[in-house]
């Protein structure tokens, strides 16, 4: 999941936008007029992507015939067999699975359960890279706290040997500052650290939502060398507030938190690639892509079998169409985004002599698209793309996936800035993706059809246009 833009930078764009004091500059003037040319082939994309789209069905194929994708597992070698399937039966050209070595975490069993002052059923779910309990599970007093501030002040025997829970709610989504999960992550990749720096025995976090109907959300967390490494799981929202609730009341909470959660080592998975080989330049590289694994529970639909899909079905688009763009448009759909990051670190170290221009991701769920953020190493070239790209997306009106602005790209694109390319994201409407975001509930039918297809036909315009027009995106003529 990318992280939210960089405030700076979009009050920057918007002065750009509203300002023409500095629009003379001749070297950096943005080529409007051949950008604009594009304007006939957009709009075929556009009918064609409308008319007869298979994003859905892919998104189907994905998540029902095969589900969720956890590293390691067997299911992810499916859907990795699959995909190569999928995109040589459309046709593409130089498919392949591109070996990767991941580290693989297995959940096993898990429970959480409240035993004083009654007995109740907490729903959880472990924490990726969380390690497992005794056998018998921890059973111990709780003491919540609000944030880490919270805990901070407290002495150190309020804290020992017990379970602490964080009740950090996250922010509600908000059209200038988008979702809060930035702010409410970090209760999710460190919370088992700070318990247990203080004599925890395990921790559990309120989940990482702004919205819940009593669904835990899992997700990564990290360990450091120096701390004792202790168990960790979120529980519901309505769970960690009723804990909190009680304690408030001067009861003591008792819970029992099993897990049998561990890291079985190396293990083998892929990328896997496709493309549509440029007809001039093809060793100049547009990468589109999602990544394909999921966390082990709902169907990995949002989250990111919608971006795998898309990326697929953009280059299916351009392909049924005859459009073949001047350089290469390289679907990518990495391994192991979710608990680890090495299909993209992988990528990037195997494909660090290839040119790439830029890398599209698509991983904030399959909702209507909004348009792109670039961020980029050069922050001149950045300016430049970024005016360039004002242009590529005003193709798009006709779906309103117009907004450029300088922002993060996504966890995998973002490892080949350091190769100079333009990293960018597909941005999208995020009110509802965090309410499912790794849960149970990330399931096809939250998908809606006809923004799945608006995000695939944005992706093929932009993709096409930045792979075909004369000057490489982020250079001045
Ligand atoms: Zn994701």
């Amino acid at each position: 999941m990318k992280l939210r833009f960089k405030l700076p930078a979009i009050i920057f764009c918007l002065v750009f936008l509203t300002g023409n004091g500095d629009a003379q500059d001749p070297v950096t003037a943005p080529s409007n007029h051949q950008i604009s040319d594009y304007q006939p082939t957009a709009n075929r994309i556009i009918e064609a992507g409308r008319n007869q789209n298979d994003s859905y069905l892919k998104l189907q194929e994905l998540c029902d015939d095969i589900g969720h994708r956890l590293s390691g597992s067997e299911s992810l070698e499916r859907a990795i067999e699959w995909a190569q399937q999928s995109m040589k039966s459309d046709g593409q050209e130089n498919v392949r699975a591109e070996a990767v070595t991941i580290r693989k975490w297995v959940r096993g069993h898990e429970s959480c359960e409240l035993i004083e002052p009654r007995s109740m059923k907490i729903d959880m779910l472990g924490l990726g890279w969380s390690v497992g309990t005794p056998s018998e599970g921890i059973t111990a007093e709780v003491i919540v706290v609000k944030n880490k501030e919270e805990l901070d002040s407290l002495p150190d025997e309020k804290i020992k040997d017990k379970i602490v829970v964080f009740n950090f709610p996250m922010p509600q989504y908000s059209e200038s500052q988008g979702s809060g999960y930035g702010t409410a992550v970090q209760y999710r990749s460190n919370g088992a650290k700070w318990a247990a720096e203080r004599g925890g025995l395990a921790a559990l976090i309120r989940s990482v939502t702004a919205y819940s109907l009593v669904s835990p959300h899992t997700g990564a967390m990290r360990y450091d060398a120096e701390t004792p490494k202790v168990p960790t799981a979120a529980i519901s929202v309505e769970a960690a507030m009723m804990l909190n609730r009680l304690q408030d009341r001067g009861k003591k909470p008792v819970v029992r938190l099993k897990m049998e959660a561990e890291d079985q080592g190396e293990a083998p998975s892929a990328n896997v690639i496709g493309e549509i080989v440029g007809s001039e330049k093809p060793d100049e590289i547009v990468v589109i892509g999602g990544h394909i694994d999921s966390w082990d529970v709902g169907q990995g639909a949002q989250d990111d079998g919608a971006g795998c899909v898309v990326s697929m079905e953009a280059i299916n688009i351009l392909r049924k169409l005859g459009l073949r763009p001047k350089r290469t448009i390289r679907v990518v759909l990495w391994t192991n985004e979710e608990n680890g990051m090495a299909g993209a670190r992988s990528y990037a170290a195997r494909h660090q002599k290839d040119d790439h221009v830029a890398g599209i991701e698509s991983d904030s769920g399959g909702f209507t698209p909004q348009g792109l953020s670039v961020d980029l190493e050069d922050e001149k070239k950045e300016q430049v793309a970024l005016r360039q790209l004002m242009e590529v997306l005003k193709l798009l009106e006709p779906i309103g996936a117009t907004r450029a602005e300088i922002g993060g790209s996504g966890a995998d694109v973002g490892q080949l800035k350091a190769l100079g390319a333009a990293c960018m994201g597909l941005n999208v409407d995020g009110r509802l993706y965090f309410n499912t975001h790794h849960t149970w509930a990330d399931t096809v039918d939250k998908v809606n059809p006809k923004e799945l297809t608006d995000c695939a036909i944005t992706l093929a315009v932009a993709a096409f246009v930045i792979a075909d027009m004369p000057q490489r995106l982020g250079d001045a003529e």
